[in-house]
């Protein structure tokens, strides 16, 4: 009797986990690699269910505010790196060794984009570093190296019960990179990361999200003064936002420029979208 007991209780708990009866975005990282306000660069995670199952990006300083946020590389399921430079990818492997130091029963998948005449893929990317020395490379990892060369077509990358993952490719100049939408029981959330907005068929894979995280770091001078076109402008992230009409916009990855003329920048965004936005900082919490 108490066998079945156990159980029954086992059996309806476990669905109480995959149902993600709560889902909260943590920021990790508000800002950039010139960072001038004492913020770490990009990294989001998402606790389910007080767990943190998924990150989303680990650059330079994100492994620190991973600790301070609580956080448990035991939880931790799923990293998703947008792309390849330092302000997304560095602390990944800080975390990598950060885990050693907790028990882990199932491979933690870390997925990120293909290579080209510039970047290495993914998985060279993570190879290369961890087998340069015996030190790291003995921890429980799968690695998902995601066709960074597909516009226009989401790919579904993990899943566990009613989570699911999907990454669909973005522009950000001559790198490959990935923005992620997290669909969960309480709502979406996309992370664009770094990118033109030029994608074709961005505007369908960020439509209708609970939570729309879009990269703000430059101001309206900086696309018009003729540099390589890596980011969105605040037009142009108004314009996006206008189209996809999240129910909260987050600006994040601030750099010097943007946060040097943010009244400015934040009317030129608000010049399309008349949504609400909220401007990130480190350890924020907002709740589906
Ligand atoms: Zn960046």
């Amino acid at each position: 009797m108490l066998r079945i007991t156990l159980f029954v209780i086992s059996f309806f708990c476990f669905p109480l986990i995959t149902q993600a009866s709560s889902v909260t975005l943590q920021i990790l990282g508000s800002g950039g690699p010139n960072d001038i306000s004492g913020r770490a660069s990009s990294g989001y995670l998402i606790w389910i269910d007080e767990e943190s199952k998924i990150m989303i990006d680990a650059g330079s300083g994100t492994s620190l505010r991973f600790g301070e946020a609580g956080a448990s590389m035991s939880d931790l399921a799923f990293i998703g790196i947008s792309h390849l430079h330092t302000d997304h990818s560095i602390d990944l492997f800080s975390l990598i060794k950060r885990g050693y130091f907790s028990k882990r029963d199932t491979p933690l998948t870390i997925a990120g984009p293909s290579g080209n005449d510039h970047y290495v893929g993914f998985s060279t990317f993570v190879d290369n570093f961890l087998n340069s020395y015996d030190y790291l490379n003995h921890y429980n990892i799968e690695i998902k190296t995601i066709d960074a060369s597909l516009p226009g077509k989401a790919q579904p990358v993990w899943s566990e019960g009613e989570i699911k993952v999907y990454s669909f490719a973005v522009e950000h100049a001559d790198t490959p990179t990935l923005a992620y939408r997290i669909v969960t029981p309480k709502g979406d959330i996309v992370f664009m990361s770094d990118n033109n907005a030029t994608a074709a068929g961005m505007d369908e894979f960020i439509k209708d999200a609970n939570i729309l995280v879009m990269h703000f770091p430059i101001n309206e001078q900086e696309e018009e003064s003729g540099q390589l076109f890596w980011h969105a402008n605040p037009s142009k992230i108004g314009q996006v936002a206008r189209k996809a009409q999240p129910k909260l916009l987050v600006l994040s990855h601030f750099m010097d420029l943007s946060l040097n003329d943010k009244s400015n920048s934040l009317n030129k965004v608000q010049a399309s979208y008349k949504g609400p936005i909220i401007l990130a900082n480190d350890l924020v919490k907002i709740s589906l």
